[in-house]
């Protein structure tokens, strides 16, 4: 039996969705399924004999023209694109069901953040429409996690309290250690995936890291755009002549032969002096972070790796980073870690040495 957690919001595990799918249900009207495929096979794999009705309504793609949220045509998210963002059709007992499903598997370093938005954006949608049921396979972590963080964005609870009353409504919730550290992200962030935070940029580098540690292809595709691109260079001139005096977008420039290597944008902030141990950085409950950054001066930047970064897609553990022009050299890259000269790690690093560049506005 599904549990409920708040008014029209219920949460269970693949059972439950089964049952609610195969015989309706006088309350729930939508289901959120959390599992390792989005596809309604998934439940004829589980137990054989079962077959679930569905009629599309749509499938969203990272990067998908179909999305409206931001998610569809920003660079920033740690998702490659042309992977499933999510799919929703009409499911069940006479198609009344509407069942978003998202593909998430039940591992620490799988990527809940990119798909809380449209996650939370369904359940909010679902409530005002009549009820919920979020499932995972066992309703113990997938679809605690992305409740627990539901009531964090509408609650403003942290993760603990938001966690805290999850349970008592459901008391052996546990989303696994990952999640916990993400959800602890989305609290740091203000409750909303915000993908210009650094915080945000340091997850993103991580999810990149461990793609390159699970030995997968690293391709250009999974950069960000190169700054010192012509066409780009002009729309970003164009873009602050439009909005004369009020943007300077600073740049770094090669010293050599200008040409910008990277934006304000691209660089990845990190707390100087500060030991860095992958995720535990953001544990630090005192203030801001990085207030402390003007303290002590570092010697390098560090930056997302960029398409300009040709070396880096050789698939090398570390290497050297020249300019794209004048091919001078700017820094270096090391997927596991550089120490910036205040003592931080940086895991994985690309970076800029502050002597090679200059800083100048677009
Ligand atoms: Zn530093
Ligand atoms: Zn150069």
């Amino acid at each position: 039996m599904p549990y409920l957690v708040r008014e029209h919001l219920f949460i269970g595990n693949i059972g439950d969705a089964a049952e609610i799918l195969q015989n309706g249900s006088e309350e729930v009207t939508h289901i959120l399924s959390v599992l390792s495929s989005a596809s309604i096979s998934f439940f004829s794999e589980w137990r054989s004999g079962l077959t679930i009705p569905t009629k599309e309504i749509r499938k969203v793609y990272v990067g998908g023209s179909e999305s409206e949220d931001d998610l569809g045509d920003s660079p920033n998210n740690a998702l490659s694109p042309k992977k499933l963002l999510y799919s929703l059709e009409h499911a069940g007992k006479d198609l009344k069901l509407v069942r978003m499903a998202v593909p998430l598997r039940d591992m620490e370093s799988e990527d809940l953040l990119d798909y809380l938005d449209v996650c939370l954006d369904f359940i909010d949608e679902s409530r005002k429409e009549g009820s919920i049921l979020v499932h995972c396979f066992a309703g113990v972590s997938r679809s605690a996690a992305i409740i627990t963080a539901y009531l964090m964005r509408t609650e403003h609870l942290s993760q603990e309290d938001a966690l805290e009353s999850l349970r008592q409504s459901c008391e052996f919730v546990c989303p696994n250690d990952g999640f916990l550290e993400q959800l602890k992200m989305l609290e740091a962030m203000g409750f909303k995936v915000d993908r210009a935070n650094p915080i945000y940029k340091r997850f993103r580098l991580k999810v990149l890291g461990d793609i390159y540690n699970r030995g997968e292809r690293i391709d250009g595709s999974k950069f960000g755009a190169d700054p010192g691109l012509p066409t780009e260079e002009v729309s970003s001139e164009v873009g602050a002549s439009l909005n004369k005096g009020t943007i300077s977008n600073p740049a770094y420039r090669c010293k050599k032969c200008r040409r910008v290597v990277a934006l304000q944008e691209n660089v990845v902030d990190h707390v100087p002096g500060e030991g860095e141990t992958s995720f535990d950085w953001y544990k630090r409950r005192s203030g801001n972070p990085f207030s402390k950054a003007d303290e002590i001066e570092c010697s390098s930047i560090f930056i997302e790796p960029l398409r300009w970064m040709t070396t880096v897609e050789e698939g090398a553990l570390e290497g050297k980073l020249s300019c794209a022009h004048c091919e001078a050299r700017l820094g270096y890259f090391n997927w596991s870690g550089i120490q910036c000269s205040c003592g931080s790690w940086i895991t994985p690093a690309f970076q800029l040495h502050k002597s090679r560049v200059d800083i100048s506005t677009v």
